[in-house]
């Protein structure tokens, strides 16, 4: 296949002479599919030979999606789910089902860390929770006989402070332990985890993949080189009907079965069969077409992202601009730890999304919401529209306030998404609702 990021978002994983020579790939809006004799019935059913028979488990429009964002992540095989929660729910469960631990930090995004805290715990998987994901001995000190699993976000939101991805796969490894990684905020334009040691990459495509606003959807990404049927993870080396040949008296666990692929097989047979939170092939299609823009959107966003976060520095009533971003071009005021990571991972930029604290108070912070009239007032991010939120009222409301202090979500705290308008109209949106709101003309 192609090589190049550009080539590979718009062409991997599709061959249209498979496809009755379609251009683009189509919608297959079919529940399920003929299976056309007895023989070939049985060998889909056994998974003797791929192929498919019902959309809940595959879809050839989901498929091409798939592979895509498998190829664009540099993984091996990838699962498209119903949104960003199911990824994140179910790669996570994946791992730790069974009594196990997750160790990652409170800045993780308002639903996963909902779930993590208050929900997974009644199905015995529990999280230990770490200040910063960056301080190795305190992510190594929690890690023991139960842990399955180190869990981080590549880049924060709306702090934007970045993962340290290789440190902390290398540690996690030392102790048999994978590493998964919420990539959505820098997408693998910006930001390719597996390349860094990730085991397990996990999207919301709803946000910067799709690009528009217009679809949810979420991928899990698997590198295929962790090592599953370690003793830590009974739950790919235990036999399995799904996956055996009783009536041959052919026993396998998923380990033996896929090898290389247990994990993602497993996320599909189990999870995603199970659960059924399956991705439309009509919100694949969107994703698809998404992607083929990928790189230029990005590009053009950080671009505006970085000119927005250094004027925001120069504007009365504005006391901190957190966008680590900046390390690459006006570092001064960037943490220097920060500033080094982003320099040797991020080289490229961390994307759209940057935050800021206004002095004042409540009044003057729904004022600037009311305000402003190209952004708009949306709970989203890496739309082609540029949006605004105040993430300790809206995101960040379901999060215990020490995780909102964690993450740095003061109630002066302003996020932004930039979009693909003209980066002066945004500035001077921005300068003419923060002048109304603090009664300046
Ligand atoms: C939005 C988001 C999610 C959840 O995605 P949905 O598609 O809304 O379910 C998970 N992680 C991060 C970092 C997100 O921004």
């Amino acid at each position: 296949m192609c090589s190049g990021f550009e080539t590979n978002a718009v062409h991997a994983g599709y061959a249209a002479g498979e496809h009755a020579h379609a251009g683009v790939p189509p919608i297959y809006m079919s529940a399920a599919f003929d299976m056309e004799s007895a023989a070939r019935g049985d060998a889909l059913s056994a998974g003797a030979e791929d192929g498919f028979s019902y959309s809940r488990v595959a879809n050839p429009t989901v498929d091409v999606l798939e592979r895509r964002l498998a190829a664009l992540e540099g993984g091996r095989s990838a699962v498209a789910v119903a949104s960003g929660m199911a990824a994140v729910s179910f790669a996570l469960l994946c791992a730790a089902e069974g009594g196990g631990r997750i160790i990652a930090p409170k800045t993780l995004y308002g639903a996963s860390v909902d779930a993590m805290a208050s929900f997974f715990p009644q199905f015995g998987v529990h999280t230990d929770f770490v200040e910063c994901i960056n301080d190795l001995a305190e992510v190594e000190s929690l890690i023991g006989p139960d842990t399955r699993a180190v869990f981080a976000e590549s880049v924060a939101n709306p702090s934007t402070e970045v993962t340290d991805v290789a440190g902390l796969a290398e540690l996690a490894h030392r102790h048999g332990v994978p590493l998964i990684i919420d990539n959505t905020v820098p997408t693998p334009y910006l930001f390719r985890p597996i390349r860094w040691g990730a085991d397990v990459v996990v999207h919301s495509t709803t946000k910067g993949i799709s690009g528009h606003g217009n679809t949810l959807g979420g991928v899990v990404v698997d590198a295929g080189r962790f090592d599953w049927a370690s003793p830590r993870f009974p739950q790919f080396t235990r036999t399995e009907v799904v996956v055996s040949d009783d009536r041959s008296g052919v026993w396998h666990s998923f380990a033996s079965r896929f090898g290389a692929d247990a994990y993602i097989r497993r996320l599909r047979i189990k999870y995603v069969r199970t659960f059924g939170a399956v991705e439309s092939p009509f919100n694949a299609y969107l994703q698809l077409l998404g992607l083929e823009t990928l790189p230029v959107r990005i590009r053009q966003q950080t671009r505006s992202a970085a000119a927005v976060a250094r004027h925001l520095r120069t504007v009365r009533h504005v006391r901190d601009v957190r966008y680590s971003g900046l390390a690459l071009a006006a570092p001064d005021g960037v943490d220097v730890y920060q500033a080094q990571l982003v320099r040797r991972l991020f080289p490229d930029g961390v994307g759209g999304v940057l935050s800021f604290e206004l002095d004042g108070d409540r009044a003057h912070i729904e004022r600037v919401l009311d305000a402003v009239r190209v952004f708009t007032y949306i709970p989203n991010i890496g739309d082609s529209r540029s949006l605004i939120v105040d993430p300790a009222r809206i995101t960040h409301r379901e999060v215990p306030a020490d995780f909102r202090a964690a993450a740095g979500v003061t109630d002066n705290l302003i996020r932004l998404s930039i979009g693909l308008e003209d980066v002066d109209d945004l500035i001077a949106d921005l300068d003419q609702a923060i002048q109304r709101a603090y009664g300046e003309p």
